[in-house]
Order: C-alpha cells, then structure tokens, then sequence
C-alpha cells in the first residue's frame, strides 16, 4: 500500500502566559492512498491540533511544531518554507471544516470560489475553469449547477453550503482532504448524505481522507482505519474492525463503552470517570493511569511505548509490552 502522508513523533506547544501547553506529544501514523483515517477523542486531546500542523495552520507564535517527518508524497511539510506551503494547499491537500459559512467568502459568488484555485494552481483557462465547476457541482449533487454559478453563498442553506466547500476543497483534485468535523453543523439526515458524497468522491478520485471527529457513528460509516487520540498522543490504532470490535487500550474500551447507541449523537465523548491531564504539566507515566481501572505502578512512572499487536493494529499501554511485570 502507498503511503501518502507519514507523520512521525509530532509535537505542538503553545506558549501562554499561564506556561507551555504541550498540546501534541508525540503523534505517530501514515495514512495510505484511497483510505479514510478516522482521528477520534475527546475535546482537548490533540486531534484539531494535530490535522492544523499538518496543514501548516499553527501560527507561531504562540504554537511551536516539531516532527522528525510530516512526509507527504516524500516532501517534509515539517521543514518547508510558507511559500512551498501555500503552492500544495488547495491544490495537493485541501481541507474542510466544521463550519461551512466560515469557508466561503460571503462578496464572492459560487462560481468564482469554485474557479479560483483552478486558474491559480492548474492554470486553466475561465471557460475550462467553469466547465469543470460545473461538473464538480453536479458531482457534489447540486441541480442546476449552471444557473448556481453565479449565486452567492447565502442563497444557499446549510446542507448545500457544506456541499460547495466539498466542492471547491476537491475541484484541483487533491490527494489529501482532511476533514475537521465536516459534518457536526449539520442534521442527521444531511449528515449521512455528506457522507455518502465522501464515500463516492473517494471511489471515483481515491483520495486519501484524514476525518476529525469526535462522532463514533460518523466513524463507524465511513473509516477504514481509525487512530484514537488521549492527551496529545495516538494511544491505538488499528482497522475499523481492530477499533470497535477488538479494542486493547483501556481508553479505547471505555470510549467505545461509552456510545449506547452508534446512531445516537453524542455531545462530546465522556467515555470514563475524571477528566484528561494537564497539558501544562502531564504526568511522567501513562497519561490515562489516574482514570485507568488496570494501572500497574510501572505505569505511574514511566510512558508506555508503541506495541505492535499486528500488521495494522498498534496500541500504547503496558498491558500489551511484555517488558512490564503482569500479575
Ligand atoms: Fe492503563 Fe497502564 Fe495501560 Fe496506561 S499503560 S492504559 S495506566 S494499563
Ligand atoms: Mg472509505
């Protein structure tokens, strides 16, 4: 399998006045042509954080990035300069978020969003430009796509709306889309057909898609693989199956625990009793110990590392690292 982003060992601090928050501590995955990466847990874990650094979006400062790599297609996005930046976003990555309104600009029609990136970036001719937008909107499951060029943003409801900046995030055909919680603002109904039209995009173009979420109904739809976040780090990742059907983590367990039903929207994940650490000062150990029902006193003291369950299915916890005394 292709792997088109590798991210290694990355870390994200920001500076405040009340000290350094270490938002990131070390995130580890790759992500392979054609599939969807679902980053799931709860607020504050690291998972917006993590999908801005790749996107080069943590302005610094206050934030400071580290990796060893962020690979993408064998160009480290750690070590690019903002202009090389700015050439592969919209173009080569392109990314949706939650809010839809926020995406568009309210004094520019359809049309001319929706065009824009293809003069720049493909150098397309305008008639080329709108022939293609044209496509993209029927694609994206707008009637009239023609008629729709020349209407602004707020002739739109909110479905829609999420619709164009599917549309204008996938028209320079981009290999990675990351998705922050693309369909959070939107009714249940809506919700699954924005996912479907993720699920048919990806057939026909086979982008790679990373989904921020903190949704496991919207995971369970459309993942093929899943890394779970705790406290800034990948505690386990594995396939859709590995996930839900055979979690190691605690954290996992209890996360999955916590979702009575996957059709049911959750507020926000509150899988176990207490709260996630500090991120000002973490602990020395295992970032879960003080909520975790199976904490040993190695875990206490000293951080778990990676695992290798199988091919695909890695967790961090001490339980599954032999080193560790088990009784
Ligand atoms: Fe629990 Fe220890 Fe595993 Fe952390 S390393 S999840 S505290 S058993
Ligand atoms: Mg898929």
């Amino acid at each position: 399998k292709e792997v088109v982003l590798q991210v290694e060992d990355l870390k994200v601090v920001f500076k405040t006045y009340g000290g350094t928050v270490q938002a990131v501590r070390g995130a580890s995955f790759n992500l392979y042509k054609g599939e969807t990466l679902a980053i799931v847990g709860e607020s504050g874990c690291g998972k917006s954080v993590t999908s801005n650094a790749i996107l080069g979006l943590i302005p610094n400062p206050p934030g400071t990035v580290t990796a060893r790599n962020i690979l993408f297609k064998n160009k480290d996005l750690a070590r690019m300069s903002k202009k090389q930046y700015r050439e592969i976003q919209g173009k080569d990555i392109s990314m949706i978020f939650q809010d839809p309104m926020t995406a568009l600009n309210p004094t520019l029609t359809i049309g001319e969003q929706l065009t824009e990136g293809l003069k720049t970036h493909k150098k397309l001719s305008s008639a080329e430009a709108k022939k293609k937008a044209i496509e993209m909107l029927s694609l994206v499951g707008l009637s009239n796509p023609e008629e729709r060029l020349k209407q602004y943003p707020h002739q739109f409801s909110g479905g829609m709306r999420q619709r164009i900046v599917i549309a204008i995030a996938l028209i320079c055909e981009p290999e990675l889309l990351i998705a922050d919680e693309p369909t959070t603002a939107l009714d249940v109904t809506i919700q699954a057909q924005i996912l479907e039209l993720f699920e048919e995009i990806q057939q026909r173009t086979g982008v790679s898609i990373i989904l921020i979420t903190h949704d496991l109904g919207v995971v369970a739809k459309i993942a093929d693989r899943i890394a779970v976040m705790y406290a800034g780090k990948v505690i386990e990742i594995g396939t859709k199956r590995d996930i839900f059907y055979n979690p190691q983590h605690p954290y996992t367990k209890g996360l999955l625990n916590s979702v009575p039903r996957l059709d049911l929207k959750e507020e926000e994940l509150q899988p176990i009793e207490g709260t996630p650490p500090d991120l000002f000062a973490p602990p020395a150990g295992c970032a879960f110990a003080a909520r975790c029902p199976y904490a040993m006193i190695v875990c206490n003291h000293v951080q778990p590392g990676v695992t290798a369950l199988t091919d695909v299915h890695q967790v961090s916890c001490w339980l599954k690292d032999s080193r560790a005394a088990q009784d």
